[in-house]
């Protein structure tokens, strides 16, 4: 099992979330989507004002057959192929693919961590995971499951009616 997250605040961001679980079905099996967050861009107080655009973020679970890296590589080709631009680390971007998490895989190499270094610190990518892998636990750690890491974050995540299935 894979858990991807995705993030998006530029452009049409339900067309492109609703794009990316399309193209993520033909990669994936067994896909099961999260509910879809809206949530303020992380932003360093430098930034420009107008990189301050609101995200979409959902989590996508599935099955799949690629070595964690070889997703890697498939879900950075389908960024790109759903008009992801290379801009400044920070800036606004039509899609951002991540993989939070693979089973109970630890990998930590230059261009691949797993779990994503991220999860625990981000309301966004922890939340929608939690809601699709609630038992899921974070490998090598206390044995909390994601529900209870979930529920122990001081969150404003904002829940949107979208579906997307
Ligand atoms: P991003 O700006 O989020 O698209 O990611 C930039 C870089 O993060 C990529 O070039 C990846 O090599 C690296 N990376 C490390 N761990 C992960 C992960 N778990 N999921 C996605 N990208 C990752």
């Amino acid at each position: 099992m894979v858990i991807l997250g995705l993030g998006t605040n530029l452009g049409d961001r339900e067309q492109t979330l609703r794009q990316a679980v399309l193209e993520l079905k033909a990669l994936l099996s067994q896909v099961i989507c999260s509910p879809v967050y809206e949530s303020p861009a992380l932003l360093p107080e430098t930034a420009p004002k107008d990189w301050d655009m609101p995200f979409l973020n959902m989590a996508v679970r599935g099955e799949s057959t690629f070595t964690p890296k070889a997703l890697l590589a498939e879900i950075q080709a389908l960024e790109r192929k759903l008009g992801r631009e290379k801009r400044g680390h920070w800036s606004p971007r039509e899609i951002d693919i991540d993989i939070l998490a693979c089973d109970g895989v630890i990998i930590n190499e230059p261009t691949l961590t797993v779990p994503h270094q991220a999860l625990l610190k981000r309301d966004f990518a922890l939340i929608p995971l939690a809601d699709i892998v609630p038992e899921w636990v974070y490998p090598g750690r206390d044995g909390k499951m994601a529900h209870e890491l979930a529920t122990q974050m001081a969150s404003q995540l904002k829940r949107t009616d979208l579906v997307i299935a």
